[in-house]
C-alpha cells in the first residue's frame, strides 16, 4: 500500500503502530520514572543519543513518545515534543527562541496566558515585544521589516475568532528571516495545518480539541527538527514534562479526532446560522458565516471552520446571566474544545483582568457570550439556546 493513509486512519493509527508487551492492542501507561540497563555499553549509547531508547521520563517516556509521533504525523512535520500543559508549550517556545535584545511581533488577540508573556515575562528579559492588530497584515508587515526573530501568530483567536492570513504573513516574515510559530489549539490538524502554509512551528493546548474531553491537560510543539530539538532541549532541562498518564488520556482521545471534529464543524454551522438571524442577537462572530469579515482568508487556509463561535446579546451582563444560567446542555466553565457544549462570557472567564474599557477596546462587547459547541445533537443544542434566549 502506498497510499498516504487520511486523517480519519492517522488519528487511529499514527505513531502507534509498533506491537505492545504480551499483544496488547493498547498501549501501555509506563509509569517509571527511570529506565534500566544492565548492558553499560548500550546504557552508554542510549545516554548519548545514538541508540533508540528512554533513561529518564522527564526527557523521554515510551507513553509519551508514541503522541508526539502522532501529532507530528497529522501536522505534516519534521520532529515533535510534549508539554504539561498548553501554556508551558507556547513559554518553553518563546523562552528557547527568543534572547535579550531580540525583538518579537505578534498579534494583539492571543490567548490570555500568551498575550501575559509578551507583556510582562519577555519584556523582563530585554526582549522587544510588538503587539499588532490582529487582521492588519500591512501593521504586521510593516513591523515584522524593522526586525523580528519570531512571527507569533494564533488563528481563529480568542473570543472574537478573528482569522489571520497565515500562509502570506509565513511568506513575508521568512524574507526578513523570522521565524513563525502559529498556536493552531482552536483548528486541529483536521481543520488547519499551519507548516502547510508556511509556518515553521505550530503550537498546541492539547487539553482542548486534541484530548477533547476535558479531563487531561497537555501542550505539544510541531515544526522543523532544528527548532524542535532545542525547545525539546529546554524542557528536557526546565521539567514542564508531560506525564504518561495525561500522554496516554490525550491519545486515547485523539483516535476520535477526526470525527469529533467533523461533528463540531457541523454543529458550529448549524448554530451560528441559527444565531445570526435571532431576534434578540445582536452579532455572531464565527468563520464560517460569510458575514465574518475574514470569511475569504478562513476558506482559502481552513477545511473546516470548527465548533468554537462568540455571540453578543442586544442589551448586558443581566441578558448574558439569563442565558447562560438557563442552559441545559452546556457546562458554564472555563475551557473549550470538549465533546461537552462548554459556554462563558469573556468578562468572566478570558479577559476577567482587562477593565470594561479595556474590553471595549478590544473590541469585547460586555454582553459576549463564548459558546464550544459539542458534539450533542444539534437540535437539541438549538432548541436549548432557543428557550434560554425567549427568558430574556
Ligand atoms: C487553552 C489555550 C492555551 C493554553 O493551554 P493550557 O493547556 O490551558 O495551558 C493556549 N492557546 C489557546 C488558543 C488556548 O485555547
Amino acid at each position: 500500500m502506498n497510499q498516504t493513509p487520511h486523517f480519519g486512519t492517522d488519528s487511529v493509527w499514527a505513531g502507534e503502530e509498533q506491537l505492545f508487551a504480551e499483544g496488547a492492542i493498547c498501549l501501555p501507561v509506563f509509569n517509571s520514572v527511570t529506565f534500566g540497563y544492565d548492558d553499560m555499553n548500550e546504557w552508554n549509547e542510549v545516554a548519548l543519543g545514538r541508540k533508540k531508547g528512554h533513561i529518564y521520563s522527564r526527557n523521554t517516556n515510551p507513553t509519551v513518545r508514541p503522541l508526539e509521533e502522532k501529532i507530528r504525523i497529522m501536522d505534516g512535520g519534521e520532529e515533535a515534543t510534549s508539554f504539561s500543559t498548553g501554556m508551558a508549550a507556547i513559554s518553553n517556545t518563546l523562552f528557547t527562541l527568543l534572547k535579550p535584545g531580540d525583538r518579537v511581533v505578534a498579534i494583539k488577540d492571543t490567548y490570555g496566558g500568551t498575550n501575559k508573556i509578551f507583556i510582562e515575562f519577555l519584556p523582563r528579559l530585554n526582549v522587544e515585544v510588538c503587539l499588532c492588530d490582529t487582521t492588519d497584515c500591512e501593521q504586521i508587515e510593516a513591523e515584522v521589516k524593522k526586525g523580528c526573530t519570531v512571527l507569533y501568530l494564533e488563528s481563529p483567536t480568542n473570543p472574537t475568532l478573528k482569522v489571520v492570513d497565515i500562509e502570506r504573513l509565513a511568506k513575508m516574515a521568512h524574507q526578513h528571516g523570522a521565524i513563525v510559530v502559529v498556536d493552531n489549539t482552536f483548528a486541529t490538524p483536521i481543520n488547519q495545518r499551519p507548516l502547510s502554509l508556511g509556518a515553521d512551528l505550530v503550537v498546541y493546548s492539547a487539553t482542548k480539541y486534541l484530548n477533547g474531553h476535558s479531563d487531561a491537560m497537555g501542550g505539544l510543539v510541531v515544526g522543523k527538527k532544528e527548532l524542535v530539538d532545542r525547545i525539546y532541549h529546554y524542557r528536557e532541562i526546565t521539567g514542564a514534562t508531560l506525564h504518561a498518564q495525561s500522554a496516554y488520556m490525550i491519545l486515547r482521545g485523539m483516535k476520535t479526532l477526526e470525527l469529533r471534529i467533523q461533528r463540531h464543524n457541523e454543529n458550529g454551522m448549524k448554530i451560528a446560522t441559527y444565531l445570526s438571524t435571532h431576534p434578540k442577537v445582536d452579532q455572531v462572530f464565527y468563520p464560517g458565516l460569510e458575514s465574518h469579515p475574514n470569511h475569504a482568508v478562513a476558506k482559502k487556509q481552513m477545511s473546516g471552520f470548527g465548533g468554537m463561535m462568540s455571540f453578543s446579546l442586544k442589551g448586558g451582563f443581566a441578558q448574558v446571566a439569563t442565558v447562560l444560567e438557563n442552559l441545559k446542555f452546556a457546562h458554564k466553565a472555563a475551557s473549550l474544545g470538549s465533546v461537552g457544549t462548554l459556554v462563558g462570557p469573556p468578562r468572566t472567564t478570558s479577559h476577567v483582568e482587562l477593565s470594561e474599557q479595556e474590553r471595549a477596546n478590544a473590541g469585547i462587547p460586555e454582553s459576549l457570550i463564548r459558546y464550544s459547541a459539542g458534539i450533542e445533537n444539534s437540535d437539541d443544542l438549538i432548541a436549548d439556546l432557543e428557550q434560554a434566549l425567549a427568558l430574556i
